[in-house]
Parts: C-alpha cells; structure tokens; sequence
C-alpha cells in the first residue's frame, strides 16, 4: 500500500514545474472539448512496461463513463482508461487498478459532482504516468534485482509481502505519486469546471470530517489540502475559462 511521508524536494519540483506551465495551461483550456492531451499535462513515461493482464479487480461491474471523467482521461493522454463500479466500500472511494481501470464505490458515485471528478482526476494521473510501473520498478532495483527480471507486474509488487522494510523503503516514492496525483488531478477536474474549492477541497473537508476515506496510503486530508494552496488560483482561471 501506499506512502507515510512526504517527499518535499518532489512536491517543490511540482510546483515550479506548475509554475512554469501556467501559461500553457490557459492555452489549454481554449481546447476545452478536444480528447487530445492538454499541453500542460506531463507526457507519459517511457521506463519499462510491465504485464498487468492479470491484475484482479474482485466484484467490479463495468460502469459508463460521464462525460467530464472521459474527457480528462482524454486531457491525461489515456483515452483508453475504462470504469468500473465496486460492490462495496471496502476499499475505499475510489481507487485504480492496473493498468488502466478507475473504479468507483455506490458512495462515491453520490458524491457532489466536482468533488467525484477530483477523485476520478486523481486516479486518471495514476494510470496516465503510469505508476504501477514506477513501483514495480522501484521495488525490483531496491531489492537488488533488475528492473526486467519478471514481465509481470504482480510479481514485482509481491516483493513487499511480509517485507515491512521494503515497502518503508518505497515509500518516500508513493508519497510522492499521490501528492502527483492530487495536484494533476485537481488541474483535470479545473478542465471540467471544477475549481480546487468545490472539488479536491470540499472532498477533503468531507473526508476529513467522516474519519477519512481514501486509503492509508494517503497523506491526513489537513497535509493534502496544504499542498494544493500554491495551484488554487492556477485552477481557478483553468475552470473560469472552460467552457464545459
Ligand atoms: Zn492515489
């Protein structure tokens, strides 16, 4: 599972990476409707892609995709991305599984719509930078194995069953993937409309107030809403100029 720490020098990279984008982000809000990728979206890794065929996504129905979630997965370069609805609320609200499935719970599908289309931009970033396979290389170098020594995924990601020290090790790097998938997920949901406020921050005073939902992995909701500040006003001028 995902990260305990924050990764400081990653989220500062983020932000002047942002910031350096902000122009391109108001061009790419005057093509609002296009499914092509926005120009201020990171292109797609191009490290080793692993096997995922075989990732399980137990009880999950297919779900038809709204419009906003297609068009960010369009924004993200991952048109592709399909959907699922969970049978329960076990696992959370929302979460993505490998390589290229969001899946909702009944309870998330309720939720307001823009605080819904942070939750599904945030999974959007996780297939579309592709951090499955970011973690299946990471986890195969950090215990002294080639990053190609398996083609599947799964078997990578099994490396830290019973090994504590491993996924403590990895961790500086999935605390630095959800902070990702905050910050560009919040700039997909602007895409739709939604600004930072009523969509990652709201979801957040919800999250917080319930006793938090999203899973461990993820930083307290206080710490994750901090580190959205510096691209409020980014969001806000991307959502004032769609014209979704
Ligand atoms: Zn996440």
């Amino acid at each position: 599972m995902h990260a305990l720490v924050i990764d400081p020098l990653r989220h500062r990279l983020c932000r002047m990476l942002a910031a350096a984008l902000f122009p391109c982000l108001l061009a790419g809000a005057n093509r609002a409707h296009a499914a092509e990728p926005a120009t201020w979206f990171p292109d797609a890794p191009t490290f080793t892609r692993y096997d995922w065929s075989d990732t399980p996504c137990p009880g999950c129905a297919p779900l038809a995709a709204r419009a906003e979630w297609r068009r960010m997965a369009g924004l993200a370069g991952v048109p592709g991305v399909r959907f699922r609805i969970a049978s329960n609320e076990s696992l959370g609200p929302a979460y993505a599984v490998a390589p290229d499935i969001v899946v909702l719970s009944p309870a998330a599908l309720r939720l307001e719509a823009c605080q819904l289309a942070f939750l599904v931009g945030h999974e959007i970033v996780h297939i579309a930078q592709r951090h499955f396979d970011e973690d299946a290389i990471a986890l195969s170098v950090m215990s002294g194995k080639s990053a190609r020594w398996t083609a599947r995924g799964e078997d990578a990601m099994q490396l830290t069953d019973g090994n504590f020290g491993l996924a403590l090790h990895a961790a500086h790097l999935w605390q630095a993937q959800e902070a990702e998938a905050d910050w560009l997920g919040s700039l997909l949901a602007a895409a739709c409309g939604c600004d930072i406020e009523a969509g990652a921050l709201a979801w957040f005073r919800l999250d917080g107030a319930s006793g938090g939902g999203l899973a461990a992995a993820h930083a307290e909701s206080d710490t994750r809403m901090r580190q959205l500040v510096p691209y409020i006003e980014m969001a806000r001028r991307l959502a004032a100029r769609s014209p979704d």
